[in-house]
């Protein structure tokens, strides 16, 4: 059911993606928060997945898992930090999930005999979705960000749902266009000819841009923004100008000084509650980009790193942020190297001295078997050199088998994801995860989302979190053996984190009379690292490595 008076902004990418239509939208939602209003943002993906659960993070970036258990867009995660809050599974749709409610309907004879089509079947489930999330989430204005560009072909339906609410409700409705200005080596002059373009693409589908966010090198100046204005029928104030910025922190504070908060709260007909207050986001921003900061040294130990730095920072997206949150909390800036497990593998016996170099080692979250004892390798290498450890999901399963092999003498333990006839399956597949994999159903069903765990006195995951209960979000389908738990123990590993009834290992540590600090976490703490609360497991493994001396 719509809500009265709710307000939607709907952020559209114009002339190209990838410009920061994300961040836009996360800054808007911002803005609006600090100056009062409650707001949910929402990510609508134009792809056929009906979840971003199945693909490869090369191609598409992080796998970002809602509190609830949904396995959403990357974009999900920058909202959820700029806002500091969870967002929700109606804050995310995809063109695939759309389409499956519209044929399970079908199916059961819920839409009595019709001929169901695109319109307006298709658009009017985006229409129910897009009023669910508004309804959902107690909040005054919804931000909903349209994946891809205006032109898109696959597009088409959500804009049409986007122009079909803004007919309904006029006064409720804003359109934001993204857009991007080049600058051609040859002229050296920005050209706002695309953007035109883009508008006029837009217009077609019977839409017009309430502002321009101007994307480019460098500021726009009047000029451009005058031309903007008169050939795009966009008032001037509402063409803001989004030059390149060092993080993307420093956004919202950018679009402040241009006003857009204001600017957008009267295109909505709405008072301004109060100021908005940045002063501790400014602090924050500052801090998280300050290269004169002292320099702690981070080796992340992964395998996807085929595609280059570009693709690869996304597919850790969140880690990368949960580390830049706690070295500004440190006032600390952390330098992150990337090092690839296969090369660790390649490079015989001595390649893994490289990470001797390091202040700090993470082994990030993973499936299968390439570069798996490469990572081996670096985690014996991190123990037995007391290189501050921290290992994410697989990076604490594999600790555990580096574990077993190393320290109890097992030399075949393995994972069963690996090797199913492992002689020691230190790691195995859980139960109720059988059935799944058995069935080929690999969409959704992994053990997602938050769960429970309690923290054991005297360890330093309970020193680091400083309660009992902890609530983490969850990837997975294997865990540690439950059958070799006691052995690991007497060896004189800590599960410093188990799930309410004792069963699931959920923290592995070494004592810190061992270790400087060796911990890994079988849920995905960087999930919930956000800038003005950072993670206290990342804040401890950061301060363990600042005080590694530097090589
Ligand atoms: N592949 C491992 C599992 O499924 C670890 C998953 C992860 O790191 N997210 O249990």
């Amino acid at each position: 059911m719509a809500k009265e008076g709710h307000k939607y902004i709907f952020v559209l990418g114009g002339v190209m993606s990838g410009v920061g239509k994300g961040v836009v939208t996360s800054s808007i939602g911002l803005l609006l928060q600090q100056k009062g209003y409650p707001v949910n943002l929402v990510k609508v993906d134009p792809y056929l997945n009906v979840d971003a659960g199945t693909m490869n993070p090369t191609e598409h970036g992080e796998v970002f898992v809602l509190r609830s258990g949904m396995e959403t867009d990357q974009d999900m995660g920058n909202y959820e930090r700029f806002l500091g809050r969870d967002l929700t599974n109606e804050d995310y749709m995809t063109s695939g999930m759309v389409y499956q409610s519209v044929i399970n309907r079908e199916r059961a004879l819920e839409y009595g005999g019709k001929c169901v089509e695109a319109i307006p079947h298709v658009r009017d489930e985006i229409l129910r979705r897009f009023e669910d999330a508004a309804a959902y989430n107690g909040s005054r204005v919804s931000v909903i960000e349209i994946g891809g560009t205006i032109g898109d072909f696959q597009n088409a339906l959500f804009i049409d749902a986007a122009r079909v609410m803004h007919m309904r409700h006029p006064e409720d409705v804003l359109f934001v266009m993204v857009s991007y200005l080049p600058v051609p080596g040859t002229l050296g002059e920005m050209k706002t000819k695309p953007t035109q373009m883009a508008v006029r693409d837009l217009n077609s589908y019977g839409v017009q841009p309430d502002f321009i966010i101007a994307r480019s090198k460098e500021p726009v100046d009047d000029k451009r923004k005058e031309k903007l204005a008169v050939s795009c029928s966009v008032r001037r104030d509402r063409i803001i100008s989004a030059p390149d910025i060092n993080s993307i922190y420093e956004a919202p504070l950018n679009f402040e000084k241009d006003r857009l908060g204001d600017a957008l709260l009267t295109a909505l007909n709405l008072p301004e509650k109060r100021k908005a207050s940045l002063a501790v986001w400014k602090k924050f921003a500052a801090a998280v980009s300050n290269a004169k900061a002292p320099e702690v040294s981070i080796a992340i130990v992964g395998k996807y790193f085929d595609t280059g730095d570009f693709v690869l920072a996304d597919a850790y997206l969140s880690v990368i942020e949960a580390i830049k949150f706690s070295a500004a909390k440190l006032g600390r800036h952390a330098k992150i190297t990337w090092v690839n497990s296969k090369d660790l593998e390649k490079g015989g016996a001595k390649a893994v001295n490289i990470l001797g170099k390091f202040q700090g080692i993470i082994v990030p979250g993973g499936f299968g078997e390439s570069g798996i004892e490469g990572k081996i390798q670096a985690i014996r290498f991190a123990r037995e050199h007391k290189i501050p450890y921290f290992g994410l999901c697989y990076g604490m399963q594999l600790m555990v088998i580096e574990y077993a092999r190393n320290v109890l003498g097992l030399k075949d333990a393995n994972t069963t994801e690996i090797k199913k006839s492992a002689e020691d399956p230190v790691v195995d597949v859980m139960l109720e995860q059988k059935k799944h994999l058995a069935d080929n159903k690999y969409g959704g069903t992994m053990r997602l989302g938050v769960y429970p765990a309690y923290l054991k006195k005297g360890t330093m995951a309970r020193a680091a979190y400083k309660k009992e209960l902890v609530e983490e979000r969850h990837r997975h389908r294997y865990e540690i053996n439950p059958a070799y738990v006691k052995r690991l123990e007497d060896a004189g590993l800590v599960f410093s984190g188990t799930s309410p009834d004792g069963v699931l290992m959920e923290i592995a540590e070494l004592p810190r009379t061992e270790h400087p600090f060796m911990l890994g976490t079988q849920f995905h703490p960087e999930l919930q690292a956000r800038p003005l609360s950072p993670h206290p497991l990342f804040t401890e493994f950061l301060r363990a490595a600042t005080h590694k001396r530097r090589k």
